[in-house]
């Protein structure tokens, strides 16, 4: 991926493994041949940089990869030091007598965020909403470069996880909670791969967690998934198999189980139904120790290596311990309790992504990549990228776009903070907050976006506005976090220092404009009342402009909800089927010019059925946008008997795509199904109405709705 010519590696091409213009499938045939034990063992394994000591021992011991986990990075952290570092590490890689190039991955996931100057873009979350599979490629394709430029090789992402519950951690980390969206939005595959992985400038992408990770019972991170196979296969494997068709090179596996039993030793999930029935052909890594979770136990055993292995783990994300687990690895194979078969798979798999990716021509990194990191072309797109991941949820009296030459009063821990706005995954594994990386805070764009600075005022905790300010800017939400570190399983409110700098707001009268700076949607169900408009920025990154350029206009908010947002936070999970009604479903998104106050319900005439006596149905559009709409269906029972398992139903001229429905309706079906009738039954007492709702995407024209009592 765009190397420089291999000055370490210049032998001439005696050998057929190091011939380019043979096909990829000779030359790892050839090289296979060549390999010992040793050899393969060690392209297997795959250890923390921070851990490598000495590092010689990539060569001693043939180690096939090496990864900066969680924010592990060179001092001082820069592109230059990183791309020192690795062609260093890959100097040593090549020194071995077969001169098999090492292979460094990083979790480069809103950019390549490890690095400090990187261009940080928007969580997935935020893209999901943008909903703009073009924009997301291009990002990958930024990526890319910025990685390049750092010699790093492999990226673990996309995360492709479908997260059915807030309160997991790594909700941010999903494009949304169908699959329709993470399917859509692996064209970061296609970007970050390239035309070819030995295209300049390609690097390897990874198709995360293997599989069910964002289902777990509670939101639990690395918990259980309880479905049947059949919903796993609908809710869960959908992402997959896209990025499978969009060509990623690698898979990694979940930490999670499926019913009890872990996803890092599913023989069946791994082997028969990713590697058989999708026909997956690159490679499957573990997740970080994940093989130490088998037998409950800390550390791993050689049972439990013997377990992934001929699951079909083909290299282990060890990431310490990795002489230990090089000579179980060799002990298991050695008393064919791991097939030589298996082993040769495992690397015929690795070696064919490394010389796809031009690894053994261009081994070393290629320096002219290295200034695209954060740069003035990537920022834009990241600008671009903020503008269009936001999602306008509210905005009474048309509160926004706010005037340019308005009294303005910012407030709030997110205000001025570009670590809070990036969140977790940005330089350390957790991120943090304060200045973690350059950047533009809100404020900061807030500031360069009005006619006359002198008019924006700022205090972080509110104190000292007053009601002649126009109005007030609140910047609020999510510190940053990762993992399980943000699994919240009781409270997704608001913390103390929000709740006291919004009530400061709310005494001096003040109009309140919220941006919710958030990897999730929060429990804000009882503010919203007062406030006038809630911008939902998600976790932006480093171009806070793109928030300005949406406040003020320059922008419409064109961001549409990839999460159905709770009423409280008691509503978790909030798409089991129970008939919960959201505060804003999955697809709702407000803007400018076309409706300036949302919402406002808008009676669309129905076509009141004839259903039984006493029972009407009535059916208003209440949001719409080009592509869908938000409707809601009030069926009354005027009769003088209880009207037990009636059935209300959507005629629809032709098949459309309902993407979301609440209120119970439709909970059964598989998401990405085609609907002709939707129906609902329940009990309706006499003088008694029901009120439920759907959005719908593709649906130019509203169905028309009956009622009909059993
Ligand atoms: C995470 C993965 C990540 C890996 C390497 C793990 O803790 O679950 O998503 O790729 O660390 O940093």
């Amino acid at each position: 991926p765009g190397r420089a010519a291999a000055q370490v590696h210049a032998r001439t091409a005696a050998l057929p493994y190091q011939d380019p213009s043979l096909p990829v499938r000779d030359r790892v045939e050839d090289l296979l041949a060549r390999m010992s034990l040793d050899d393969k063992v060690g392209q297997m394994t795959q250890a923390e940089r921070g851990a490598l000591d000495p590092v010689s021992d990539l060569a001693t011991y043939r180690i096939g990869s090496v990864l900066s986990g969680g924010g592990s990075a060179p001092s001082p952290n820069n592109a230059r030091s990183w791309a020192d570092m690795y062609d260093s590490f890959q100097r040593v890689a090549l020194s071995t007598p077969l001169g098999i190039p090492m292979i460094y991955g990083v979790d480069a996931v809103h950019g390549h965020n490890n690095v400090h100057g990187a261009t940080i873009f928007p969580h997935n979350i935020g893209l999901g909403a943008a909903r703009d599979p073009e924009l997301v490629r291009r990002i990958g394709r930024a990526t890319a470069e910025e990685m390049s430029g750092t010699g790093v090789d492999w990226n673990f992402a996309p995360c492709v996880c479908v997260a059915r519950n807030d309160r997991w951690g790594r909700t941010y980390e999903s494009f949304g909670e169908l699959p329709e969206l993470p399917g859509a939005m692996t064209t970061l595959v296609t970007g970050l791969q390239g035309e070819s992985l030995n295209a300049s400038g390609s690097v390897l992408a990874t198709a995360k967690h293997y599989v069910g990770d964002g289902g777990t019972t509670g939101g639990v991170d690395q918990g259980d998934t309880r479905l049947s196979e059949a919903e796993l296969r609908a809710v869960h494997l959908p992402p997959f198999r896209a990025a499978i068709e969009r060509g990623v090179g690698s898979v990694m596996i979940s930490f999670s189980s499926w019913n009890g039993a872990k996803l890092h030793g599913h023989r069946y999930l791994i082997t028969d139904v990713l590697k058989g029935e999708l026909g997956f052909s690159g490679f499957v890594v573990s997740d970080w120790a994940g093989i130490d979770q088998l037998d409950g136990a800390p550390g791993f055993t050689a049972e439990e290596v013997r377990t992934a292995v001929n699951a079909g783990i083909d290299m282990v994300m060890v990431p310490n311990d990795y002489r230990r687990f090089i000579g179980l690895l060799r002990s298991e194979v050695q008393a064919g309790r791991i097939p030589m078969a298996r082993v040769d798979d495992a690397n015929r798999r690795i070696l064919t992504k490394k010389f796809e990716l031009g690894l053994f021509e261009r081994p070393l990194t290629d320096r002219n990549y290295t200034g695209t990191v954060g740069s003035a072309e990537h920022r834009a797109l990241a600008r671009e990228a903020v503008r269009k991941s936001q999602v306008l949820l509210k905005n009474d009296g048309g509160v926004l776009p706010l005037a340019k030459d308005a009294r303005i009063f910012v407030a709030g821990k997110s205000a001025d903070d570009i670590g809070n706005q990036s969140g977790g995954w940005t330089i350390s594994w957790q991120g943090d907050s304060g200045p973690v990386t350059p950047g533009t805070t809100i404020l900061q764009a807030i500031r360069s976006t009005v006619t006359n600075p002198a008019n924006v005022t700022y205090s972080r905790s509110g104190s000292g506005v007053n009601g002649d300010y126009d109005v007030a800017v609140a910047v609020v939400g999510e510190t940053p976090y990762a993992e399980g570190e943000g699994d919240r399983p009781g409270s997704l409110g608001l913390d103390a220092e929000d709740l006291d700098t919004l009530a400061r707001l709310r005494s001096a009268g003040v109009p309140v404009v919220v941006v919710l700076v958030s990897g999730r949607p929060l429990d804000i169900g009882a503010h919203l009342p007062d406030w006038r408009a809630l911008l939902a920025a998600w976790l932006p990154g480093t171009e806070g402009q793109g928030v300005a350029d949406v406040l003020f206009g320059d922008h419409r908010p064109t961001g549409k909800l990839p999460m159905t947002w709770m009423q409280s936070a008691s509503q978790q999970p909030i798409n089991d089927g129970d008939g919960k009604t959201p505060l804003f479903p999955y697809g709702y998104g407000l803007t400018y010019p076309d409706r300036p106050t949302d919402p406002t319900p808008t009676p669309t005439p129905t076509t009141p059925p004839p259903g039984p006596a006493g029972c009407t149905a009535e059916y208003r559009v209440i949001g719409s946008w080009s592509g869908g709409f938000q409707a809601e269906v009030t069926v009354r029972n005027a009769g003088g008997s209880p009207l037990n398992g009636w059935t209300a139903r959507w005629n629809w001229n032709q098949g459309q795509r309902i993407a979301s429905l609440w209120n119970g309706v439709l909970a059964q079906n598989a998401p990405d199904v085609i609907v002709r009738n939707a129906s609902w039954n329940g009990a309706l007492a006499p003088g008694t109405s029901a009120t439920f709702g759907f959005t719908a995407t593709g649906a130019s024209t509203p169905p028309s709705v009956t009622c009909t009592a059993p």
